[in-house]
């Protein structure tokens, strides 16, 4: 009953699962039912990028660690 929802970084709309695993090595990220992007880019990036992008305030980043990672701090 406590499903979990990922906000899409453009818009901050809810969705389901961020990407679909079609095999052990492929799987497609999903695009957001409200604004059709890429729900969260950042899940195929590397941390230091997602840091860069949080030092140059760009709020999909920071939407990306503060409601789709599994970041505690
Ligand atoms: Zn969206």
């Amino acid at each position: 009953m406590n499903a979990k929802f990922y906000s899409c970084i453009e818009c901050g709309a809810k969705n389901v699962a961020l990407f679909q695993v079609f095999s052990e090595n492929a799987l497609t990220l999903q695009t957001c039912a409200n604004c059709s992007k890429v729900i969260d880019k950042y899940v195929e990036y590397d941390f230091t990028v997602i840091l860069i992008d949080i030092l140059l305030l760009k709020f999909s980043a920071y939407r990306h660690v503060l409601y789709n990672s599994n970041t505690k701090n």
